[in-house]
């Protein structure tokens, strides 16, 4: 689902016009819609339905409060990767009974806090960690429910950055080891309980291929685990790409029918229907750790052409936002549609570079794109940016990070205030 369009010559989110959030709020300021992040949701759970299901939300694409709060109320789960995020959850209102913990670099401290609070499971990344796992919940007088993550290696054919299930990559436990390490902590290892296995090969995949690969490669040793150790779960992990070209309903009438050929050759209903086959006869409580594919079209990032700059090789469209608060395409060259909040009136078309104001030559959103003929202070907005968004979002060049937003109907609400210059160097002090 989308929540993004034009209606009466001006982009809306849900019912509300995105010119008049620009009025109200400034810009740049990320606009979110809680229509889709519902829909999302609740689509992936229930076509998880025909099996015993828990899905955890990914909090690290967009761990605002009020984002978290409205999954938790439709009975997520969460898939944190630090206490902070924990702690976001806490905060929120969700229900830390119902939290997987991954990562390869948990601290003492963060396994404390996550024992404490009772999660559902820490996600094992290496023997090493699991060694103090157990030491950990030993010295709480605890037994630290876990799951170690294999590594299936598996080529999630995505880009480098985002895929993790190689053998090269950090992530996990080598497939060829992870049958010994069962054992050998089922032996040795009286605090921790055996309680499920994880993977998780990547992000943005827009093929089901990689998913089914992994599945038949790992579902036989998950039931394998289920019968030696008695394991209770299987997590297939997150990394259901998203479509993040020509996303505007209005010029693309079919794309929200999950069989247009401009649509995501990877649907909710396709990747279930495709692995669903995998694990139905397992008898074992499927996880999903969906972020993208929950929170990527539920968002917008908003912003103001500053300047209009024609130079020999290049027309500029200078923002007021950059690299700093939406890092994507300077990160892993992430590809964001970018349409002006009014719409177009004529398909008049000019070759720009859309850039911000961040003092760095990677500082752009798109370059040498055809679009909509932009002028000095018109709005623009950033589609299917709701994902690894604002949460990778920095101070970089002390900028205040953007204002967020979530709408609700024909309501808006301010979920996170613009930072403002006191922000910037709250905690700093001066030498004595
Ligand atoms: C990042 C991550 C996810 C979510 O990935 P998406 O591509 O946003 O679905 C899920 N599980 C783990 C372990 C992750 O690190």
């Amino acid at each position: 689902m989308h929540s993004f369009d034009y209606e009466n010559g001006s982009l809306h989110c849900e019912g509300v016009d995105i010119a008049s959030i620009a009025k109200q709020f400034g810009t740049p300021t990320y606009v979110y819609s809680k229509a889709t992040l519902s829909d999302h949701y609740t689509r992936l759970d229930q076509a998880m339905a025909p099996v015993d299901h828990m899905v955890c939300y990914a909090v690290k694409a967009n761990s605002n409060l009020a984002v978290i709060n409205t999954l938790a109320k439709l009975g997520s789960g969460f898939d944190i990767v630090s206490a902070g995020e924990l702690f976001r959850v806490i905060k929120a209102g969700g229900d830390p009974r119902r939290c997987t913990f991954a990562g390869v670099g948990k601290t003492v401290d963060e396994l404390r806090y996550a024992l404490e609070n009772d999660i559902y499971s820490i996600n094992v990344e290496s023997l090493a960690e699991l060694e103090t796992i157990n030491q950990v919940a030993g010295d709480m007088g605890k037994v630290a429910p876990v799951a170690l993550r294999v590594n299936p290696n598996v080529d999630a054919k995505t880009h480098k950055y985002i895929s993790t299930g190689k053998s090269e990559n950090k992530f996990g436990i080598d497939f060829s080891r992870i049958e010994a390490a069962y054992a050998d902590a089922a032996e040795r290892l009286p605090n921790v309980k055996l309680h499920g296995l994880q993977m998780h090969i990547g992000s943005q995949l827009t093929s089901v291929d990689p998913f089914i690969e992994a599945v038949k490669k790992v579902a036989p040793l998950a039931a394998k685990l289920k019968e030696t150790y008695g394991i209770e779960f299987f997590s297939i992990g997150g990394g259901v790409g998203i479509v993040y070209h020509e996303t505007l309903p209005s010029g693309h009438p079919d794309w929200w029918t999950n069989d247009s050929p401009s649509a995501s050759p990877l649907t909710i209903d396709r990747y279930a229907a495709a692995i669903l086959p995998e694990l139905k006869n397992l008898g074992l409580r499927i996880l999903l750790e969906p972020g993208r594919l929950i929170a990527g079209n539920a968002g917008a990032l908003v912003t103001k052409v500053l300047y209009t700059k024609k130079g020999d090789a290049k027309t500029f469209q200078i923002v007021d936002s950059g690299m700093g608060d939406l890092i994507r395409p300077a990160l892993y060259e992430g590809h964001h549609d970018i349409v002006p909040v009014a719409e177009p009136t004529t398909d008049e078309k000019e070759t720009i570079d859309v850039v911000g104001p961040i003092c760095e030559t990677g500082d752009f959103f798109v370059q040498n794109a055809d679009l909509p003929k932009l002028e000095q202070g018109n709005l623009i907005a950033l589609l299917s940016a709701g994902a690894y968004g604002f949460t990778m979002a920095s101070n970089y060049n002390s900028r205040p990070l953007p204002a967020e937003v979530m709408v609700d109907g024909e309501q808006v609400h301010l979920i996170r205030k613009r930072q403002t210059l006191d922000d910037l160097i709250a905690g700093e002090s001066l030498l004595p």
